[in-house]
Parts: C-alpha cells; sequence; structure tokens
C-alpha cells in the first residue's frame, strides 16, 4: 500500500471537490512504470516491486483513512465560455510526501465517473494514455515544467470512442493539479471567499515566500508570479518545438506546469503555424500562436481574480507578460545557437536561421542537433537536414563569424548546445509505433522509449531510428481531442 496521507483539497470548501470513489475496472494490469518519477515519490523503481500496487493504480481498492475526490472547475475552451467542465475522469487518491518532505498529488486519470463527467464515461483508452505519460517524460527529459506520469495500469474493459479500444488508468502525480479553471469557476459563482481560501491554500503550499509579503500585495504579487511562469513555460514550448493542442484556460496550471495532454505534437518540419490537433480548424492553438493564447488565459485569470487583485496590480502584471517571454525566448535561442555572449545583431540571425529551416522545411530538432556539432568547413550533417545549401552555407558565414567572437572554444559550444538541443522528442509516429505493439499487449517498445525520453540529449545508437522524422510514404498520425 502507498503511504497516502489525505488531499489538502479536503480542507478547502465543499464546493471545490466531489468525494468520490474511483470505479473498478476488471482484471488490471501495471503495464507501464516510470522509475524516475518513482523514484523521486520514494517508491520502488522497478515495476516488478511496485506489482503490489496495481489494485490500488486501477482504482479498484481505496486505502483506508483516505477520502478519493474529484474537483470542479470551469474554463474557456478555444475562446468560448465554459461555466462547468470540473474532473470528469481525474480522481484525485490522496497525496504521497515524497523524501525531499514535498507531498505530491497522487490523481489517477481515467478512473471512472464523477458528479463532473457530463456525458463522458469517465474513462480514457490506452492510446491516450500512452501518449500522456510518454509526453510527460519527455517534457521532464527536456526540463520543462511538467505533471508527471508514474504509471499505467490497463484493463480489457472495453471503451467506445470511433472505435472500441481498452481503458487504461494513468496515475498522474504534481505538487499540485490546480489550474486557472479552478479560479474562473469561483469567480463566476461569485464563490469570493472560497477563491480566496484557494489562492491563499495555493500561495501557502506552491508559493510560500510570498508569505512574507502584506496581505494586501499578496495576492497580486501570486498573480504576477503565475504570469511569469506562463511566459517562461510558453518560451520553454516554443524552445522545444512543442505545440500543446487545447491551450484552453482548464488545461493551465497555477503552477506554470504544462498540464492535460491530449492532442499535442512536436514540430517536425518547422512550420511556425504548425497546427497538432486536427480539430483545431482555425488554427487558435497553432505553434506560433501559443505565446499569444498563454497571455490571453493570464487575462482570463486575471479577470476572475478581481475579487482578490485590483484592476492596476493586475494590468501591471499582464504588461511584464511580454517581456519576461521575450526575454526568456532569447536566452533561450541563445543558448539554442550555442551564444554566451549576446550581441545586438544575434535577432536577425536567429530569424535568418528560422527562415532558412521554414524554406527548407527542415525538421526542427535535427536542424539545432545538427548545428550542435558543426565547426567551419565540416557541413555534411547540416546539409543533410538542410537542402538549401547556398542558403545554409550565406547563413553559416555569418554564423563562423558571430562564434569566432564567443569566447568559448568549438568543443565547449558543443557540449553546451549538446545540453539543451535534444537529438529526441516524442514524434507522433515513433509514439504511435509503440501505441500500435502495446495495443497488441507488448509494452517493451515503450519502455525503451520512456529510457530514451529521459535523456533525450544523449546519443542511443539502440533507437537511431526514432530520432528521425516519419518515412516519407508513411501515413499521417492524425491526433484530436477524442480520447
Ligand atoms: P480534456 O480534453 O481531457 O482536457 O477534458 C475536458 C473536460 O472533459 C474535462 O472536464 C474532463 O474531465 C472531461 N472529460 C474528458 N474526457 C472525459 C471522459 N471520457 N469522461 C468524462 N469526462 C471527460
Ligand atoms: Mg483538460
Amino acid at each position: 500500500m502507498l503511504p497516502l496521507r489525505p488531499s489538502r483539497w479536503l480542507a478547502l470548501p465543499d464546493t471545490l471537490h466531489e468525494r468520490i470513489a474511483p470505479t473498478p475496472v476488471p482484471d488490471p494490469v501495471l503495464a507501464a512504470w516510470n522509475p524516475r518519477v518513482a523514484r523521486d515519490l520514494g517508491l520502488p523503481e522497478s515495476r516488478e516491486a511496485a506489482r503490489p500496487l496495481t489494485a490500488l493504480l486501477a482504482g479498484n481498492v481505496v486505502p483506508a483513512g483516505v477520502a478519493t475526490l474529484a474537483t470542479g472547475y470551469a474554463g474557456h475552451q478555444f475562446g468560448t465560455w465554459v461555466p462547468q467542465l470540473g474532473d470528469g475522469r481525474a480522481i484525485l487518491l490522496g497525496e504521497l510526501v515524497t523524501p525531499h518532505h514535498q507531498p505530491w498529488e497522487i490523481q489517477l486519470k481515467g478512473a471512472g465517473r464523477t458528479k463532473w463527467s457530463r456525458m463522458g464515461d469517465g474513462r480514457a483508452v490506452l492510446r491516450s494514455t500512452i501518449r500522456e505519460f510518454l509526453a510527460s517524460a519527455a517534457m521532464e527529459g527536456l526540463g520543462v515544467p511538467t505533471t508527471r506520469a508514474l504509471a499505467i495500469t490497463t484493463s480489457p474493459e472495453p471503451v467506445y470512442r470511433e472505435r472500441e479500444e481498452t481503458a487504461a488508468i494513468l496515475t498522474r502525480v504534481a505538487p499540485s493539479h490546480a489550474r486557472f479553471g479552478h479560479v474562473e469557476w469561483l469567480a463566476s459563482r461569485g464563490e469570493h471567499e472560497t477563491m480566496r481560501t484557494l489562492v491563499d491554500h495555493v500561495i501557502e503550499h506552491h508559493s510560500p515566500s510570498l508569505l512574507a509579503r502584506p496581505l494586501a500585495e499578496r495576492h497580486a504579487a501570486w498573480f504576477e508570479a503565475v504570469v511569469t511562469r506562463t511566459a517562461r513555460l510558453m518560451a520553454q514550448w516554443t524552445a522545444v518545438g512543442f505545440a500543446h493542442g487545447v491551450m484552453n484556460t482548464d488545461n493551465f496550471s497555477l503552477l506554470g506546469l504544462t498540464l492535460d495532454y491530449g492532442p499535442f505534437g512536436w514540430m517536425e518540419r518547422y512550420e511556425p503555424g504548425f497546427i497538432c490537433n486536427h480539430t483545431d480548424h482555425g488554427g487558435r492553438y497553432a505553434f506560433d500562436q501559443q505565446p499569444r493564447v498563454g497571455l490571453w488565459n493570464c487575462v482570463r485569470l486575471g479577470e476572475a481574480l478581481h475579487p482578490l487583485v485590483d484592476e492596476a496590480s493586475a494590468i501591471a502584471a499582464l504588461e511584464r507578460y511580454r517581456a519576461t517571454y521575450e526575454e526568456a525566448i532569447a536566452a533561450a535561442m541563445h543558448g539554442k545557437l550555442g551564444l554566451a555572449t549576446q550581441h545586438l545583431d544575434d535577432i536577425d540571425l536567429v530569424a535568418e536561421w528560422f527562415a532558412l529551416l521554414e524554406r527548407t522545411g527542415a525538421d526542427f530538432t535535427r536542424a539545432f542537433r545538427a548545428l550542435s556539432a558543426w565547426v567551419p568547413g565540416e557541413v555534411d550533417a547540416l546539409r543533410t537536414e538542410i537542402p538549401d545549401h547556398a542558403g545554409l552555407d550565406a547563413w553559416l558565414v555569418r554564423y563562423a563569424d558571430r562564434v569566432a567572437h564567443e569566447p568559448r572554444s568549438h568543443a565547449e559550444r558543443h557540449a553546451a548546445m549538446r545540453a539543451v538541443n535534444p537529438a529526441y522528442v516524442l514524434r507522433n509516429w515513433v509514439a504511435q509505433e509503440v501505441i500500435v505493439a502495446a495495443e497488441d499487449g507488448n509494452f517493451a517498445p515503450l519502455a525503451t522509449l520512456l529510457e530514451v525520453l529521459a535523456r533525450p540529449f544523449d546519443a542511443h545508437p539502440e533507437a537511431e531510428r526514432w530520432g528521425h522524422p516519419p518515412a516519407r510514404d508513411s501515413a499521417p498520425v492524425v491526433v484530436s481531442c477524442s480520447s
């Protein structure tokens, strides 16, 4: 049994949660286990040793003395206000105190219906569970803030989407799953005191340094911190070529974590307007729209927080978003180009690099990785990635000139670049390959891919294939909100 303690949400007013037990599934199997997450939680690292937890992670047993619950929230979905969403299929089991004395929430996603399930079945299919499991590990490996995924528990229980599939339950863990939508929900219901309690609770547990601020400033300072974290997160997504796909305010974390992986995609061919979500016809959440949408979401949060944060303070915090994003993205791009110093013309150098990638349809990840090994005169690897050789050579003249003014040697620069430009991201075709094997009962490729994504900056000769875009003649993998 896990040494769980009751969720801190239980101390919050009842309107925020429903006490609900998970719905059991038949014949659960612990199909995947993330040893790094397990270690961070103080749990056994091997899946074998974790097997006794299967019934618990399937939602089939609930530890004595622990009340499980689902939380209520609202949100703006594709720009439209939806007054009630809530956890329709995610049930908080309780909390585990890590060896570093941090309480982490343990949530079962796909654990059955709650009062917020609306027309849904409360379940998740294996395919979407694998995608979230891998994406959280990939983000962790890339150093991008994210919720984490400890385990996948499968069951033969049928789940109906476009076709019949089977159920799986994801064990998701995070210091908190609190969302922008929780605050919006309370605001729309006029429950200002409950909102204050929630925000104070989040501050106390997740931004305790703000407790030193006078009460009158505390909420504004916290909002500013959320805006800052969101702006930085958007820059981190941009830097690794990640598109979230469904940046609704209910999928935005008050802790600045990447949350709710659905039809996400890592960009392969560089295309600023890349749309990963098949159902996002208007491209609202296209790759290059993400920084703007991050701000839009923060504005919605600021509006919801009106009872706690006065308009002038909220606007001041929001006005800093852009500078925070620009500073973060400039630092990230300097890192990706291997520049330890700053120069006025760097912005043009970066813009021309991206123009070259866009014009040639180069693979975002591979192009940066190839650049991370470039020395004057050795252009083969880059030429493989960037077919416009004349354009590449012209850009390299400028780049060579620029790196000549750097204090670092080529070797030092390469090492620094290889630590920020991954060789591996979670490509849709790779995820799909692993999903197809898992649907056939073979979880070995999933475990192998997990190890690769956990160390995406290292070479993995055995998985070299997974570092490439899909074969030209392969059918595109279509991902949408249905999961
Ligand atoms: P998502 O697209 O996963 O962010 O979900 C949006 C909303 O729909 C959230 O309130 C979810 O809890 C809910 N939801 C998604 N899928 C299901 C499902 N199969 N059953 C019940 N609720 C669901
Ligand atoms: Mg969601």
